[in-house]
């Protein structure tokens, strides 16, 4: 610390850094290993312990079963609640038994005993700490961490009166601060960015010594910082992962994935289903050097070889560059990211330059639904981009939001129609629309067809009335035209199943290559198609009509067609791409053409 020129040594300062589950196991939290490293650049006076307790808990239940409750928000949350709020115990268990099923659990998997086992690990944890050596101990609260954090703190607070603790994460709202003190001791909220504000708050209390004095909200000082230098964030710092990971899982230790931040917020920040920026609406990014310099540290110092980005989609232009990079260095580091449509002109680079896998943000396969989830892509972008993926063999995950308010028959019609043409790829998962607060649909709710909304149901079954009255929630109930909505997706819902089953039952056997796909022989080339039924189709295209299907490699114009083929009229062109459109071979939309094969070479590479 700097004052009046003179630089002052400060005695260290104690922090605890923590992770509540249900965060991933098979990684460490970039909230706490960013914070650290910050802090420690910062401040090389404060003496930072990141903890994971989400290992303990993995360890005492198991990594499977572990990962599938961390995925459903309700399960997760519902085996915590009963043990902070007694009085709910009956029904939020009633509410875990109704998830288990969709979080792929079976009936055997009984969230009583796994939510004693749960506590039980939690409490352990805790108990093998001495937390009075610590003058701060802040939860990271993300997805699915409140109650687990909630129970983590209140007991702590049981043990030590008087511990100092902070809350902040992206489940922290600015409002929840006094019932994060009611229910559980909590002294202080961050909300938004974490790092500038935990230095400050711990530089005042190191200062003051008034630490005992609970204050309103840290995060309100925040606004008045400068904004974060994004040249400043060190390499996230993962060495108490790996220690207590060691501790943990002793005899088994799993080569973790680890997670990287190339970028903060969203550049696109439009979409009207979204509330993920709620807290901060800003936008930075490091450069594609940083990048490179992070990702060659944390392979080196880890010895790992799986990154995930965090970003809600990756910048464009920089990681054009990191990509072109890393196929360079010819090595075999694997990426998982989240992109938008908009990047499926870059998968051919991507791919090269290690990313495997990719979350990409379908969302919608009907254009009016595209344009009032304000998505900025066409249903065309939406079928390039899965074929794209399938040709390249990036694992797509890709959602297609159910029972989005005010969808009309014409439109889960169209779903149900392109689903048809997008059977061959990887297929996307049946997500329900979900209000999430501040998020536009729920900030503009009439403009949805959304009558009123409020406490959503399966909180009630978590939180007592006190707590929902005081408390600020991130997703809510709301009451439109729900029931409507949910008999008329049914049948994209069983359509998507069906499809998920063929793939699934088919990954299982000898045969790899894809469903569609074209092998070529010159002057002619032969399609190979699967159907539904698990028939197999060949299909031969010769002279005018293979060059034709080749030029529909990417979504391609009528007229730029006929351009390359001035001897042939544009009626035939038409009807010929109508007949293979007829067969599923060609998707066409918006005046464009798509041919749907991929090249079994390339596929097979
Ligand atoms: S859904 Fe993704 S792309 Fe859309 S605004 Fe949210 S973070 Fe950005």
């Amino acid at each position: 610390m700097i004052d009046g020129g003179k630089k002052i040594t400060l005695p260290p300062f104690q922090l605890a850094l923590v992770a509540a589950p249900w965060h991933l196991c098979n990684r460490p939290a970039i909230q706490l290993g960013s914070l650290k490293a910050y802090l420690q650049q910062e401040a090389p006076w404060i003496k930072i312990r990141n903890h994971h307790p989400y290992l303990d808990v993995a360890r005492e239940i198991g990594t499977a079963d572990y990962q599938r409750i961390a995925a459903d928000m309700w399960l997760s949350e519902a085996l915590y609640a009963g043990a902070l709020f007694p009085e709910l115990e009956q029904k939020a268990l009633r509410l875990a038994r109704r998830q288990r099923k969709k979080a792929g659990l079976t009936n055997r998997f009984e969230p009583s005993s796994v939510s004693v086992a749960c506590q039980r690990a939690l409490t352990a944890w805790i108990d093998s700490i001495d937390w009075s050596g610590y003058e701060l101990i802040g939860f990271s609260v993300c997805f699915h961490q409140l109650l687990a954090s909630l129970f983590c703190a209140r007991r702590i607070k049981q043990l030590y009166p008087s511990a100092v603790i902070v809350f902040g994460g992206s489940s922290v709202l600015p409002d929840m601060e006094q019932c994060l003190s009611h229910q559980a001791g909590v002294d202080f909220c961050i909300s938004g960015e974490g790092e500038l504000p935990l230095l400050r708050l711990i530089e005042e209390l190191s200062a003051t010594k008034e630490r005992r004095t609970p204050k309103k909200n840290a995060a309100k000082s925040a606004g008045q910082l400068r904004q974060l230098d994004k040249l400043a964030l060190p390499p996230p710092d993962y060495d108490d992962f790996f220690a207590d990971m060691r501790r943990s899982f002793p005899s088994a230790p799993f080569i973790p994935v680890l997670p990287i931040e190339f970028s903060r917020g969203c550049w696109w920040n439009k979409c009207s289903f979204c509330n993920l920026n709620l807290q901060w609406q800003g936008y930075r990014q490091k450069s594609a050097k940083q990048m490179l310099y992070e990702v060659t540290f944390l392979r080196h110092r880890h010895q790992c070889l799986d990154f995930t980005f965090t970003d809600n989609s990756l910048p464009r232009a920089a990681s054009r560059i990191f990509f072109e990079k890393m196929r360079q260095e010819k090595g075999e580091t694997h990426f998982f990211a989240e992109l938008r449509v908009e990047h499926t002109t870059d998968f051919a680079l991507f791919r090269k330059g290690g990313l495997t896998e990719a979350q990409v943000g379908i969302e919608a396969l009907s254009a009016s639904l595209l344009a009032r989830m304000r998505k900025g892509v066409s249903v065309m972008d939406n079928v390039f981009a899965m074929k794209k993926a399938a040709e390249l063999e990036i694992i797509l995950q890709g959602n297609l939001i159910t029972e989005f308010p005010g969808s009309t028959e014409q439109e889960r019609d169209e779903t149900l129609r392109v689903l048809d043409f997008v059977f061959p790829y990887t297929p996307l998962a049946a997500a329900t629309f979900f209000l999430g607060h501040d998020s536009p649909v729920c900030n503009f709710p009439s403009r949805f067809g959304i009558a009123s909304f409020g406490v959503h149901p399966k909180y009630r079954a978590l939180l007592p009335q006190d707590v929902l009255r005081e408390m600020p929630l991130l997703v809510k109930g709301y009451r439109g035209d729900r029931s409507r909505q949910r008999r008329l997706w049914q049948p994209v819902v069983r359509k998507i199943e069906r499809w998920r089953r063929y793939h699934e039952k088919r990954n299982c056997s000898a045969k790899t290559i894809p469903l569609l796909t074209f092998r070529d022989g010159g002057d002619f080339l032969i399609i190979r198609q699967e159907t539904e039924s698990g028939r197999v189709l060949h299909h031969r295209l010769a002279g005018a009509s293979r060059a034709i299907y080749l030029a529909c490699a990417h979504p391609v114009r009528l007229d730029e067609i006929n351009r390359c083929f001035p001897e042939l009229t544009l009626e035939a062109i038409h009807r010929f791409l109508n007949e293979l459109c007829s067969k599923r071979l060609v998707f066409a939309a918006e005046d464009r053409y798509l041919g749907l094969a991929v090249s079994q070479s390339a596929a097979q590479r």
